[in-house]
């Protein structure tokens, strides 16, 4: 037994579990990139438990990761030798406050419970993302984007206030008026400042039913003309669209024959209703350019949110949610998207989209305050993904791909959403938080000096020691 297991356990009212006591699930995350072994799981219950937590790593010289789902890719939600906090034992939802449209959740609660506890008062989350298997602690961390961030920004943006731990094992209670560094610290901040414990999130009441067109675009740019008409027209609750190939045959392509394919564009606005209240659709599509109008879908908003579900279950028969999944996903500025993509999409194998898609999302940069989820300026942009599902044997021959998107993408001015495959060096690390980094930086130094929170991720490399201390210099 290690000789650090009862002291350890003996602080907290959660489980501490060991090496030979936990399993395979707790050395990797969804991406299958990484694999390290914790010296300790930890299953805290309460704030006081993470609290204590951290205090103990401080006194015994370990490091501390934070895990959601663990639906992160690369070094994110692992650790080496660490204790490996396991958040999704925190997962209580407290009371609804009605007049504030507001609910208090404890970090580890996983969005579709709360979406579920929610529905009984036609209430619902302002933005959710496609997945809704993660927890409100680690979409936060990250950013948190979907189908209505266009609106509402991030899920970052709709967290009213939280309740976290710090690196120096403080708890402290911060928002946009209390402890504000700390508070944007914490929102895209990857848990390198502090643990969320709690946080009261943002609601809004939803309408019962949604409807949802199916169009297809066949023009990146007549579907870029239509999204921005629609992210400013006002008449839209969200807009989601893919890009999806149609296979043509074999061609030449860089010095080899491969398939190659025609690319569309599935985009499917949706606008939410109440029963009697149908919306017109002859007034919803008017003027919009598709190449094709499908179908329409009408279906209740709970099941509008869980729409992916069926996608996932089928990547789960298939056996491709084990593969490894290096995902390369970018935000893009509204000027270069189209060269981008069309640069991007004539020669990717449609093949590696077995088991993932290809993501592209029409979005505002000006409805986010986040600090530290980098985005390009102005006031549109595109997020682009490419999602694949890759069996271990064919990595070396997809890397190259994902690295060049990604440097290309980035060159064109984008910027990596950091959930995803990265493997940015500490110059990189850098060039992603630009003028930001120095707060980045900053925020460590105060809020986790001894760098136990979640390391092996951002390189930070000299930079701890030689910026100058203090979250707002
Ligand atoms: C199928 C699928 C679909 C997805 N769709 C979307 C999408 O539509 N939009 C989108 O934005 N993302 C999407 N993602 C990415 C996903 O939302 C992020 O990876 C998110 O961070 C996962 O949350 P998690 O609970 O699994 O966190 P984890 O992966 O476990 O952790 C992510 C990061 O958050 C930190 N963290 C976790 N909990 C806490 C906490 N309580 N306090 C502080 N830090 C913490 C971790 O240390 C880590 O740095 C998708 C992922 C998958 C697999």
């Amino acid at each position: 037994m290690d000789r650090l297991f009862s002291p350890l356990q003996e602080r907290i009212d959660g489980v501490v579990f060991t090496r030979d006591q936990f399993g395979e699930e707790h050395l990797t995350n969804y991406g299958r990139i990484h694999y390290w072994k914790p010296r300790f799981v930890v299953k805290p219950l309460t704030t006081q438990d993470v609290a204590e937590t951290v205090r103990f790593a401080k006194e015994h010289g370990l490091f501390v990761s934070t895990r959601g789902s663990a639906h992160s890719q690369s070094e994110l939600g692992i650790s080496k030798d660490g204790i490996l906090l396991d958040m999704k034992s925190m997962d209580r939802i407290y009371e609804v406050d009605h007049g504030e449209n507001l609910v208090e959740v404890q970090g580890g609660v996983v969005w579709r419970d709360l979406v579920q506890h929610l529905k009984r008062w036609d209430l619902s989350p302002r933005v959710l993302t496609n997945n809704l298997g993660v927890t409100i602690g680690g979409t936060v961390s990250m950013a948190g984007i979907g189908v209505a961030s266009f609106k509402y920004g991030s899920q970052g943006d709709n967290v009213h206030d939280m309740e976290v731990v710090t690196g120096n094992g403080d708890i402290v209670h911060c928002s946009r008026d209390e402890n504000p560094e700390l508070f944007w610290s914490v929102v895209a901040g990857l848990g390198q400042s502090a643990i969320l414990c709690k946080a009261n999130m943002i609601l809004r009441k939803n309408k019962k039913m949604c409807r949802n067109y199916y169009l297809l675009y066949d023009d990146i740019g007549k579907f870029m003309t239509d999204s921005e008409k629609m992210m400013d027209d006002g008449k839209w609750d969200y807009l989601e669209s893919w890009a999806s190939p149609c296979p043509q045959g074999i061609k030449p392509i860089n010095g080899e024959r491969r398939v190659f394919a025609k690319w569309f564009y599935p985009f499917h606005p949706t606008v939410e209703f109440d029963p009697g209240e149908e919306p017109n659709d002859k007034e919803m599509l008017e003027g919009l350019d598709f190449y094709d109008y499908l179908y329409t879908d009408d279906l209740p908003t709970i099941d509008f949110h869980e729409r992916m579900v069926p996608v996932f279950e089928l990547w789960k028969k298939a056996g491709t949610w084990d593969y490894m999944h290096p995902w390369m996903e970018l935000v893009m500025p509204w000027d270069t998207a189209a060269d981008y993509i069309n640069q991007i999409l004539p020669d990717l194998p449609p093949g590696l989209l077995i088991g993932g898609h290809i993501l592209l999302w029409p979005a505002k940069g000006t409805v986010s305050d986040s600090k530290f989820f980098m985005r390009p300026e102005g006031d549109n942009l595109i997020g682009f993904g490419i999602l694949p599902a890759v069996p271990q044997r064919y990595w070396d021959q997809v890397r190259p791909i994902l690295d060049n998107g990604s440097l290309l993408g980035q060159a064109m001015g984008g910027k990596r959403y950091l959930s995803g495959y990265i493997n940015f060096t500490e110059e990189e690390w850098r060039m992603h938080f630009g003028d930001r980094w120095p707060e980045l930086v900053a925020a460590k130094k105060k809020y986790d000096p001894e760098c136990l929170l979640n390391p092996g991720f951002i390189k930070y490399g000299d930079a701890l020691k030689t910026e100058p201390a203090g979250a707002n210099s």
